[in-house]
């Protein structure tokens, strides 16, 4: 059920949700709630952070000299608050370093365009020119092969185009609905095409692989966000080639010359290296509990990023909150009644590998586990913590937020016992082996559409005023957290109806942490 709770900063407040077996309610007069509120609300650091992070030492992609940057950034900024902090390695990533990319419409007029190498993609050997072909449309599994073998030395483009790069929504808010309407059926209609042309080398999965064998000289994608100037930049389909993405606006010109017979040609120049396999770390940083020190309470976010911005929201932003709610400890609650442990995790967008590992790694973290806090989702304030089918988990965080002054917590709604997000985020490394743990939710779509692995996720897109509140929030949590008198009970909701089976929902199931590539 929905909990919405408010208060002053320093006033008692009772809750007036669901019973609560915990008799004892936690200190409300309350020295370091006011000094937390002080130094992250008035003394915030989050802009400076943030700055070094994102802009200094920029994309963190897992297996990347620049996730390296940020590990040691971490650990040396920590040492200079004087919170203990580590790194601990958990396996193995395929090393790669991007360096410098151009890419130019050459022929038949000249025009540079807006591309991203694909991560772990190799480069070319200097700058490397070739005509720009599409796959045929009436490919079919006989004559594949003869057009295989006229690809080699040019770029093949292996995404359909998108009729329009407008964003939806002002599309929608601008044009005729039939207008809108028509434009949804031929995108279909493209997308359907060129899936079938695709299909002819294998599926989508395949057609890297064969148009490498084939010696095309490159892949050219679009992998498009649905908005002003956003694609969404993942990893290479290819090996042996280059694989680029192109903006939305940028692809569909050259795959409307193509097919126009305009024999467009591009010159491309793409550095990268293959560094081998290089170690993987999670950063940890520790405030050691003074009277429960075997219990943990988890401030968690990943460290990593994609590679094509700077990672601001995906996760700086998340790094940032933890990182500065632990210095808000370390100055207003030094020494906390539970251990209170911050962690940066390692290679979250390779598949949530630094947490699992973390988790499969400190059983004593996971069997002491009062709670676990993860941000994941972009700037904004926090506006949501969803329950995660913990049933009595939401009276002790209705009564920890009820410590929380109503500047912050008057937008926060809890949602308890809630639905389950199986995956997702870090969080459900925790989840997945009965242990509570719970996402700080902000506004999702904005993000999703925006800066969520797209080449515009950076510096300019956080919103400070959000990110210190969120950080304030985070260690007043944590604080509220290590000295409830009482664990954080992990009793089971039943789970809701899943429509496929009728059945409840089964509890999500821990994964293995993938620790090389
Ligand atoms: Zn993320």
């Amino acid at each position: 059920m929905p909990v919405r709770k408010a208060c002053s900063v320093f006033a008692i407040c009772l809750l007036a949700g669901p019973a609560t077996s915990a008799a004892q309610s936690l200190p409300t007069d309350d020295a370091v709630v006011e000094r937390i509120w002080a130094e992250g609300m008035e003394n915030s650091r989050t802009r400076e952070l943030a700055q070094v992070l994102m802009d200094s030492i920029g994309p963190r992609l897992a297996g990347s000299p620049g996730f390296d940057a940020a590990v040691d950034w971490l650990l040396a900024t920590y040492a200079g608050w004087g919170v203990p902090a580590r790194k601990e390695e958990y396996g193995t990533w395929t090393g790669w370093r991007q360096g410098v990319l151009h890419v130019d419409l050459v022929s038949p007029r000249v025009q540079t365009l807006e591309a991203e190498l694909l991560a772990f993609s190799v480069g070319t050997e200097g700058p490397t020119e070739g005509p720009v072909v599409t796959v045929p449309a009436d490919l079919t599994e006989d004559n594949a092969p003869a057009w295989l073998a006229t690809i080699a030395g040019k770029f093949v483009l292996a995404s359909p185009p998108e009729p329009m790069c407008r964003a939806r929504q002002e599309l929608e808010a601008n044009a005729r609905k039939s207008t809108v309407e028509a434009l949804d059926s031929v995108r279909l209609v493209l997308q359907r095409d060129y899936a079938a042309r695709l299909r002819e080398l294998g599926g989508w999965r395949r057609a890297g692989q064969a148009l490498e064998d084939a010696g095309a000289a490159g892949i050219v994608m679009s992998y498009w966000s649905g908005g002003w100037g956003v694609n969404k930049i993942f990893n290479a389909p290819t090996r042996g080639i280059p694989a680029l993405d192109l903006s939305c606006e940028d692809y569909g010109m050259l795959f409307r010359m193509t097919e126009a017979g305009q024999s467009p040609r591009i010159r491309v120049e793409a550095e990268s290296e293959d560094l081998g396999e290089v170690p993987q770390f999670n950063v940890i940083a520790e405030l050691r509990g003074t009277e429960l020190p075997e219990e943990y309470v988890v401030l968690g976010a990943h460290l990593d990023s994609w590679h094509a911005a700077t990672g601001a929201t995906d996760n700086g932003t998340g790094t940032i909150t933890m990182l500065e709610a632990m210095r808000l400890l370390k100055e207003a609650y030094p020494n906390p009644r539970r251990t209170i442990i911050a962690g940066h995790w390692g290679a979250e967008e390779m598949g949530l590998i630094g947490s699992r590992a973390f988790v499969e790694d400190h059983p004593e973290v996971l069997e002491g586990l009062q709670v676990a806090f993860n941000q994941d989702n972009g700037t904004w304030r926090i506006e949501r913590i969803e329950g995660q089918g913990f049933l009595g988990a939401g009276a002790h965080i209705a009564r920890w937020m009820a410590l929380v002054p109503s500047e912050i917590s008057g937008h926060v709604t809890l949602e308890f016992p809630g639905a389950q997000n199986n995956g997702g985020s870090d969080h459900s490394s925790f989840v997945c082996a009965g242990a509570p743990a719970f996402r700080l939710q902000s506004s999702y779509d904005e993000y999703r559409q925006y800066t969520w692995h797209t080449n515009r996720d950076t510096y300019d897109k956080i919103v400070f005023d959000d990110l210190k509140e969120n950080a304030t929030l985070a260690a007043m949590l944590a604080y509220a957290a290590s000295e409830d008198p009482e664990r954080v009970p992990r009793d089971r909701a039943i789970l809701p109806i899943d429509p496929n089976t009728g059945e409840p929902r089964p509890w999500m199931r821990c994964g293995t942490a993938r620790r090389s590539p």
